[in-house]
């Protein structure tokens, strides 16, 4: 793994005076030279818009693009490449479930279920459409500092329930939820499923028919591929019963002044030019990471999580949340009463890039009575020695504030 460092020029520097430790991999990964490459390669050879186009350049983008969609197809195992929507990212593909799938679909005093550990990306959408609609939310508790679901009172929480949206890790926590075991038991209960995935694609395999959900998120930027590029995964039957989600050109079959026909999935979902450049640029993301191996990905993650883990807990007066077992490639903390933003830009001093804040997951901090914690996340290119080093950092820190 650590070889693979050298195939990320962005990790090649030095952050005020020391080589840059970037463990802000839940935020943004870096991106490799294959993937940096294939959109470099792209402007300068194929440039060109999609469909629509006969000429040769237009020919090789609308290849490229659609190719892109047969690998994000293969990535995550759907049946068709059909099921596979372009869009920004995860909180796009979100937004596209709840106005397409929820305009459709959701009346009122229909129920939404959420859990208390959701990035406001999965959170936000439903609260519009819950307004918009007279829908309620319902939220599976959170335990506490351990961050696990309680799923006590799950199937009286998903009775009654139109739709369950929950994330596949928790970008706060760490935590890693148990995606199939939750699909199966809203399946069970006639609610259909949503999976943000932001955090575990890329991270992890994943087979969408094996988790058994109905629609799935993610972006390419956090899994080594560009920014403002992402999927919306959705059941083909349930994309070809809902409505557009923007209108504008490539979504249409036929137009008349006085009225329209869309254009078959998943076409019907991505109005006006797409990211041409991030769909060559995510296929590579996921070209790459298949290289290495996904499994083996994952090993490397749960390794530096847990060693992470144990490292940190050393230190004196620090508060950990999350699980400590089973947890992801990341870690947040509280650093005695040292607020996350001091750590933070003392650890940029020394060139370690870390995140602090409430993670885009307000409600869930102020339940766990903080407001805000430090995080370190880590990526297939992170070692041990780069956590020994914030460890000594973060106990320095805590030994400045203490004196
Ligand atoms: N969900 C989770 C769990 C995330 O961590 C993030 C990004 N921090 C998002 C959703 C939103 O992703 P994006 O900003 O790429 O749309």
């Amino acid at each position: 793994m650590e070889a693979r460092r050298l195939d990320f020029p962005a990790l090649d520097q030095d952050v005020n005076g020391n080589r840059l430790v970037y463990l802000d991999n839940a935020a943004t990964t870096q991106k490799p030279r294959a993937v940096i490459g294939e959109i470099r390669r792209f402007y300068e050879r194929d440039n060109s818009n999609v469909h629509r186009g006969v000429h040769e350049l237009s020919n090789r983008a609308t290849l490229g693009y659609e190719g892109a969609r047969k690998r994000a197809a293969e990535f995550l195992n759907a049946t068709s490449a059909e099921e596979i929507i372009f869009t920004r990212g995860t909180t796009e593909s979100i937004n596209l479930v709840a106005s397409a799938w929820g305009a459709r679909h959701l009346r009122r005093g229909d129920r939404i279920l959420l859990t208390e550990m959701e990035h406001h990306s999965n959170l936000i959408p439903w609260q519009l459409l819950a307004a918009r609609a007279g829908a309620r939310l319902d939220f599976v508790p959170v335990t506490g500092d351990e961050g696990l679901l309680d799923l006590g009172r799950i199937d009286e929480l998903l009775d009654g329930t139109r739709l369950f949206a929950f994330t596949h890790i928790s970008n706060a926590l760490g935590t890693v939820n148990p995606v199939g075991e939750l699909c199966r038991r809203a399946k069970a209960a006639g609610a259909v499923t949503l999976v943000d995935a932001a955090q575990s694609a890329g991270h992890a395999p994943l087979n969408v028919r094996e988790i058994g959900c109905d629609f799935l998120a993610l972006s390419a930027h956090k899994m080594a591929g560009p920014t403002g590029m992402g999927l919306l995964y959705g059941r083909r039957e349930l994309l070809e019963a809902m409505d557009p989600y923007q209108g504008g050109g490539e979504m249409i079959s036929s137009v008349d002044f006085g009225g329209s026909t869309w254009a078959a999935v998943p076409h019907k979902f991505e109005a006006g030019t797409p990211d041409i450049s991030g769909a060559f640029g995510l296929r590579a993301a996921m070209d790459y990471l298949d290289g290495i191996g996904r499994d083996r990905i994952l090993e490397h993650d749960r390794a530096l999580g847990a060693y992470a883990y144990a490292r940190l807990a050393e230190i004196p007066g620090i508060r950990l949340l999350g699980p400590a077992e089973g947890r992801a490639g990341l870690v947040s903390f509280v650093l005695g009463d040292v607020h996350a933003h001091d750590v933070v830009m003392l650890a940029d001093r020394v060139g370690i890039a870390l995140r602090g804040g409430h993670h885009c997951t307000q409600p869930l901090h102020r339940k766990l009575g903080v407001e805000s914690t430090t995080r370190a996340s880590f990526y297939l290119y992170n070692t041990a020695e780069e956590i020994d080093r914030l460890a000594d950092v973060l106990r320095e820190i805590k030994r400045y504030f203490s004196r």
